[in-house]
């Protein structure tokens, strides 16, 4: 039946962007292991040198750090410490090197240039030193991004900073390193929005306090709480503190009341809070507070987060602000989890896929509750979560669980074999005259961001390519793909068809568009049809079809349709955990080309990055370059400032994430639920 299609493939060539900013910086001098902290209280006693030395070990060991444009680190200057601090703090601190180690012992001093109590420390000379080269290799990092230099990047620094403040040292923290990050970005590059994302287990009080009246600055931060008991045991360090005056709203805490949060609640908190008021945010630069005490087996943080999740984080977080983001190592205490973590941070920012996600069953009632409050407290301040009173309501019981992992779906091909044939096959790609591109798969010494045009780069038939394109990434050899097809819904048929029997026995399907789904949506769950539409579907064939009717885009149709990526199709793609995307665009979605380029970016998270966009001729030029650039592993283009979702879409979205939550236990924010028992 899909033989009269074959010949009307089209020809056209489109030219791929080259002027995106690529490349990845790693920063970091070992200079900065040359202090010690020595203190009074044995627990303290984690923050040690070796925590970057293992970090740089690991990233050369895989091959990371080779990777990466490494540019040198300079100290910072005093200008630069008194954008965030006060200059009686910055004399005191700069006496420690003239300073004895008799005068420095805590026998006889309890505080050091303010550390407040209980940080008995005795700073060696050295500190300083090491303090302004971790304030200096932050903004040697911002310069590079903010200047195009790299697209992205990590500084690993110490001593870390989120918790020093403007006339204070605290915990470990000497300079507050991010806080002096953003407020040079904005005075040497004049830019209006920044955000902070403190993903460290410990609330970064000080980057609050700095920026709690400032609405240029969005600080969002999740940390070990358990209802104050945990340090640094404030009441501004709860879901309360929004800012004030001006900046209210501005500062978003999501305190943990339990420890052994993992991946779902993390992810859910990106989901539900983070991601939809980033988005109407509209940052120009994301500074990462990136502590990895929040990972499995710190002695800190006691949660039970893996390292790969870091992978999903830096890679939600890099559709933002066209790609610019900062990391900047705060805390992290368990060397070997600190370490992985690290990589897989690095490893998102060089472009690799993240692993695909597992066992997301949905968070935990704790978590579910810090949510809750966080979503309510801010709705009055942020258009994503107005109209969301439903959160207030009880929902359903969770039900576990969705899918077993399916048999054979794991990476158990060559790596390099198949990155050799590739590389084989490189020689004659021509100038893109097939409709059918690919992305070739993560190579660690190759530019990964050059593409293969389909097969011959002729005429060639549509159906073919998508043959073809499925049968590349089924052996690994490209990871994703884009066809040009002059009927879209065969061409989704006949893909589906030949991905659930070759390839995976999880398909997402992303459809946009009021046409059928050209597909039987079965009960088993090997398709999930994601349908974003604006009139309901005549029939509902199954529970795996999930159309989500909004308001046509267009005005403010745009936040919308973001709100329901991130609130619906994000958290469902996460739980349902895909072998395969795929994507289908019709010359009438009605979605302009920055969304279009921002979805294929937010969904290369899942599936290991195993895409395959498919568009319908003459869906249009800038259309067809957003994808291939998304898919090239290229920031989407910011989506410009949002608004707030129109209130029927908010409220479409949230009847679907009622409807739909006792099944995926990542859709829920409320809870607790009554009668149900927190999930761990
Ligand atoms: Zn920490």
């Amino acid at each position: 039946m899909y033989d009269r299609h074959l010949n009307k493939a089209s020809t056209r060539c489109y030219l791929l962007p080259r002027a995106m900013a690529s490349g990845t910086a790693l920063v970091y001098d070992e200079e900065m292991t040359r202090y010690k902290l020595l203190w009074v209280d044995p627990a303290c006693k984690v923050e040690v040198p070796e925590r970057l030395t293992a970090c740089v070990a690991a990233l050369q060991e895989q091959g990371l750090a080779q990777r990466c444009v490494a540019p040198p680190v300079r100290p910072a200057t005093e200008e630069d410490i008194l954008l965030a601090h006060s200059e009686q703090y910055l004399e005191a601190v700069k006496r420690t090197p003239l300073m004895t180690l008799e005068e420095l012992c805590p026998t006889q001093h309890t505080e050091v240039c303010h550390v407040t109590k209980p940080a008995l420390a005795v700073w060696l000379q050295n500190i300083y030193h090491c303090a302004k080269l971790a304030i200096g290799a932050t903004l040697q990092l911002v310069d590079r991004v903010m200047t195009g230099q790299v697209r992205n990047g990590m500084a690993l620094v110490r001593p870390p900073g989120h918790h020093s403040q403007r006339s204070a040292a605290n915990g470990f923290c000497v300079f507050n390193n991010v806080a002096i990050a953003a407020l040079y970005a904005k005075k040497r590059f004049n830019i209006k929005r920044v955000l902070i994302v403190d993903w460290d287990v410990h609330h970064g009080q000080g980057l609050q306090y700095c920026f709690e009246e400032d609405p240029s600055v969005l600080y969002f931060s999740w940390h070990r709480y358990e209802h104050q008991s945990f340090w640094p045991n404030l009441r501004d360090s709860d879901y309360h503190s929004v800012g004030k005056g001006p900046g209210a709203g501005f500062n978003i805490n999501l305190p943990w009341n339990q420890v052994g949060m993992d991946n779902s609640d993390y992810l859910s908190a990106f989901f539900h809070v983070l991601l939809p008021v980033a988005y109407e945010f509209n940052p120009e630069l994301v500074l990462v507070s990136a502590g990895f005490d929040s990972g499995i087996g710190d002695p800190e943080g006691l949660m039970r987060a893996t390292p790969d999740v870091f992978a999903h984080l830096t890679h939600l977080l890099t559709s933002l602000a066209g790609g610019k983001l900062c990391a900047v190592l705060e805390g992290g205490y368990n060397l070997t989890c600190l370490a992985q973590s690290v990589c897989q941070t690095v490893q998102t920012l060089l472009g690799d896929p993240a692993p695909r996600p597992s066992g997301l069953s949905g968070p935990c009632e704790s978590a579910l509750e810090s949510i809750q409050c966080v979503r309510a407290v801010h709705r009055q301040y942020w258009g994503c979560l107005k109209h969301t009173e439903r959160d207030l309501v009880s929902s359903p019981p969770l039900l576990l669980p969705l899918h077993p992992p399916a048999a054979g779906e794991g990476d158990g091909s060559s790596l390099g074999e198949t990155q050799h044939r590739a590389q084989q096959q490189e020689g004659g790609g021509g100038d893109g005259l097939s409709p059918c591109l690919a992305r070739l798969p993560p190579d660690r010494t190759q530019d990964r961001r050059r593409w293969r045009t389909g097969e011959g780069g002729g005429v060639l038939q549509a159906l073919g390519h998508v043959r073809a394109l499925l049968d590349k990434i089924c052996r690994k050899e490209v990871q994703n793909g884009l066809a040009v097809v002059a009927d879209v819904s065969v061409a989704v048929a006949y893909a589906l068809q030949r991905a659930v029997t070759s390839l995976t026995n999880r398909v997402l399907l992303v459809f946009l568009g009021d046409g059928e789904v050209p597909v039987e949506v079965t009960e088993e769950g090997k398709v999930l049809v994601f349908q974003i539409c604006s009139k309901e579907p005549r029939d509902r064939k199954s529970k795996y079809h999930i159309p989500v009717c909004l308001r046509k885009q267009g005005g403010d149709g745009a936040a919308g349709f973001l709100h329901a990526v991130l609130s619906l199709l994000l958290p469902l793609g996460y739980g349902y955990d895909p072998g395969l995307v795929l994507t289908a665009v019709g010359t009438e979605s009605g979605v302009g080309q920055a969304l279009w380029a921002q979805l294929t970016s937010l969904l290369q998270g899942l599936a290991q990055g195993h895409t395959l966009a498919l568009m319908q001729q003459g869906c249009g030029e800038g259309t067809l370059r957003a994808t291939a650039c998304s898919l090239l592993g290229g920031p989407a283009p910011a989506v410009g400032p949002l608004g707030a979702p129109a209130p029927e879409n908010v409220r479409e979205v949230e009847r679907q994430r009622e409807r739909l939550q006792g099944q995926w236990g990542l859709l829920r924010t409320a809870g607790p639920a009554e009668g149900s028992s927190a999930a761990h």
